[in-house]
């Protein structure tokens, strides 16, 4: 049983996931989730098909127990993030990340710093995840991340689906009042709430409730 039951990171067939709305929320409800995020890639979600999207997920949310928000998933492209201010307004919450393949670690890094600068951004999807692919930032990198994350107010997902980011980096994250949140990156049903990982890692940095960015919702 996971003792901050939420799942801020999940795909339904609005984008690449396969399943409606409704499946993820019937699953996350049986998981015993109290949160539960709907965050489709924003490429796949303009004018009318984010209208109806969102009409979807407040529907659900009115039928169900638990909390459904309407997140999205931009990416974090060279020009910026790809969700104009007349999109954001109408979510909860925005996660970036980045999944354009990069050369190195620090070209990585340089397009998170944009999306930190980014006042439609709340949430920093699965930072490094491809780290084990183009190398790892020093550490002095990592810290100054942190600290924009700090100075701009956002938060980072802990991605039980690829694992990232580290607890040192939660734990550095925590120390500095920056947000976190539960991420499975569900693509099913059945994998909607797997963040048994996430609390893990979480709870090993030491993170007590107050450092989840929806607290006021578990
Ligand atoms: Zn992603
Ligand atoms: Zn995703």
């Amino acid at each position: 049983m996971l003792e901050f039951p939420h799942d801020m990171h999940t795909h339904s067939a609005y984008s690449d996931g396969v399943s409606g709305i409704g499946d993820n929320v019937a699953a996350a409800e049986l998981k015993g989730l109290n949160l539960l995020g709907i965050s489709d890639h924003s490429h796949y979600l303009r004018e009318k098909a984010l209208n109806r999207y969102l009409r979807e997920v407040r529907r659900w949310s009115e039928e169900s127990e638990i909390t459904v928000l309407a997140g999205i998933e931009a990416n974090i492209t060279h020009s910026g993030t790809d969700v104009p201010d007349e999109i954001a307004e109408k979510l909860d919450y925005v996660i970036a990340s980045v999944h354009l393949w990069l050369r190195d670690p620090e070209e990585y890094v340089e397009l998170v710093k944009v999306a930190l600068l980014d006042g439609n951004v709340d949430i920093i999807g699965h930072f490094g995840a491809s780290f084990p692919h183009i190398g790892y930032p020093n550490e002095e990198s990592l810290v100054e991340i942190i600290e924009l994350a700090e100075e701009r107010g956002k938060a980072f997902e802990i991605s039980s689906r690829y694992r990232v980011p580290d607890v040192w980096f939660v734990r550095e994250c925590i120390r500095r009042g920056v947000k976190l949140v539960f991420a499975s990156d569900a693509h099913m049903p059945r994998e909607v709430g797997n963040v048994s990982w996430s609390e893990s890692v979480f709870k090993k940095a030491g993170g007590k409730k107050e450092d989840l960015l929806f607290e006021e919702f578990l």
